[in-house]
């Protein structure tokens, strides 16, 4: 895949102007759904059947033209497909958000006839809401009476009114080696370890809510956790054999090219040393943002081959997809994918957090968890916004995000009861919202460690005041007159006296 930013221009033309020769919204007949194992094994294997698509639409190699805008593109986006919306206001928001977006969102993701209410619209492009409307102001006034340095230094003041390094993001978690701290590693969760590739911490396009949203602007940039070590990260896993569990994630790891993540991923295949790994994850919004990376980039086939290595090799492979909105499901390019990741043993998984104004509503995640249950995908976890970037924009009390989560959950067959949540991933853990309930007259929230910093708090559950306004762990009080939550004491105590990670600090003593 070749990563181009270009003007709206002659290519993107070319591009659709075969969509609008087959007749529909996608080229949908050029996608035909496998029916065999062996389907990208084949030399025609990644290329779609009939009709073909005209050889000046694709690149030389097979593979899709990728292009990516960014704010300086919204004005022309913005005149093609919408031009009666006013740009100003959606530039201003992305002096301070960062946005990019390639055009397989743009052509086939937005309605544009419904924005800018669309939700992936929402999900892509920053808002103009996201900012206070005398931020909003100031950034609008500032392209006419401020110099491009000046303009600058306001996104970053504003930028760090916005909570961009949340509690504990960059030192916690972070293991040692040797006497030396593991860069681009976390350690959470005794069984778990994420390995953030340097070459996978960007993503094909950027999600308006990320809570990774200030590593990709001059605010955070310095809070990547980043590492190219492969060597580390094989000696790190065979050196703790309590680690069950590998995710790969980003940014998005399969920005990576195959050849790079094969370096990553093959000296822990076939090893007595890493025998103890059960299970590879990786964490990706390309099937939602660019299903293309796995039926038509120039090494599909053999990223599909890497993946049916892991499982071959006796390894459980799950991809971990992040799917907002059913829309990024219904398309006939991400639906051939799942396919062809499904087919090499993979296991998709998915997950997104609960968002305002993009899946705010029970039968949306309904219609979600319903479809990727029938296209073969878990669904695995619904997560509560983190408290970072436009989170007064975008978040959902904890009480509506309990009623969404039950509404849409009884609308499923059981098969696709796998789900959990609504989950907020906090400092001390993965705290599930499982009941509202009235005890002793008193009403209060019902909460339990789906997954514990400390491996004894794992199931515990425990009570907090209802409050219809709280939307995190932090807005929560004790219930039954308690000072405190019962985690509380010894997180605050290995917080400040003991930091690194958790996970290995609780492998060590076990
Ligand atoms: S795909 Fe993930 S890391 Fe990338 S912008 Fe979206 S939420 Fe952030």
């Amino acid at each position: 895949m070749a990563f181009r930013m270009i003007s709206v221009g002659q290519k993107v033309v070319k591009f659709n102007r075969y969509r609008h020769q087959q007749g529909s919204r996608f080229p949908g007949a050029a996608f035909t759904h496998p029916s065999s194992r062996s389907y990208y094994h084949s030399n025609e294997a990644l290329k779609p059947s009939e009709p073909e698509p005209e050889p000046e639409l694709i690149n030389a190699d097979g593979s899709y033209p990728f292009h990516l805008y960014s704010k300086s593109q919204i004005v022309n986006i913005f005149s093609r497909y919408a031009p009666q919306l006013d740009h100003r206001p959606f530039v201003a928001a992305a002096e301070v958000f960062p946005m990019r977006v390639n055009n397989y969102v743009v052509e086939n993701l937005i309605d544009w006839s419904n924005v800018p209410h669309d939700p992936i619209f929402k999900l892509v492009f920053p808002q103009p809401e996201m900012l206070l409307p005398e931020q909003l102001d100031r950034v609008r006034s500032s392209r006419t009476r401020l110099s491009p340095p000046q303009r600058q230094k306001l996104a970053e003041e504003i930028r760090a009114t916005l909570n961009p390094h949340p509690a504990g993001q960059k030192e916690e978690n972070v293991p040692m080696l040797d006497g030396i701290s593991v860069e681009g590693m976390q350690h959470k969760y005794r069984e778990t370890v994420l390995f953030f590739p340097m070459e996978g911490q960007f993503c094909h396009s950027f999600c308006t809510y990320c809570f990774r949203w200030a590593q990709f602007t001059s605010v955070g940039s310095d809070q990547q956790f980043k590492s190219k070590d492969q060597e580390a990260l094989k000696h790190y896993l065979a050196s703790h054999p309590f680690v069950k569990d590998l995710l790969f994630t980003g940014g998005d790891p399969m920005v990576m090219n195959s050849r790079t993540f094969a370096r990553y991923v093959t000296p822990l295949l076939n090893n007595p040393e890493t025998q103890h790994l059960q299970t590879i994850r990786i964490g990706t919004k390309s099937l939602a943002y660019w299903p293309y990376r796995y039926t038509h980039d120039s090494d599909a086939k053999a990223l599909l081959n890497m993946f049916e290595r892991i499982v071959n090799s006796g390894k459980h492979l799950s991809i971990q997809a992040h799917f907002s909105h059913p829309k990024e499901l219904q398309t006939p390019q991400v639906q051939e994918a799942m396919k062809l990741i499904q087919m090499t043993g993979a296991v998709i998984r998915c997950q997104s957090p609960l968002i305002r104004h993009v899946n705010d509503s029970a039968e949306t995640w309904s219609t979600m968890w319903n479809l990727q249950t029938r296209l073969g995908a878990i669904p695995y976890y619904m997560f509560v916004e983190r408290d970072t970037g436009a989170r007064d924009y975008f978040s959902v009390p904890l009480a509506k995000a309990y009623e969404i989560f039950n509404g849409a959950y009884a609308k499923l067959a059981g098969t696709a009861r796998t789900v959990r949540g609504p989950s907020m991933s906090a400092g001390p853990g993965k705290i599930g919202l499982v009941g509202i309930s009235t005890i002793h007259g008193e009403k209060v929230f019902v909460l339990k460690f789906l997954q514990a910093r400390n491996p004894k708090w794992l199931g515990e559950t425990f009570f907090a005041k209802f409050d219809p306004q709280a939307n995190w762990l932090n807005d929560l009080k004790p219930a039954f007159g308690e000072k405190e939550f019962f985690f509380e004491p010894e997180y605050n105590d290995t917080s400040k006296n003991y930091p690194g990670s958790s996970g290995q600090r609780t492998y060590q003593c076990s």
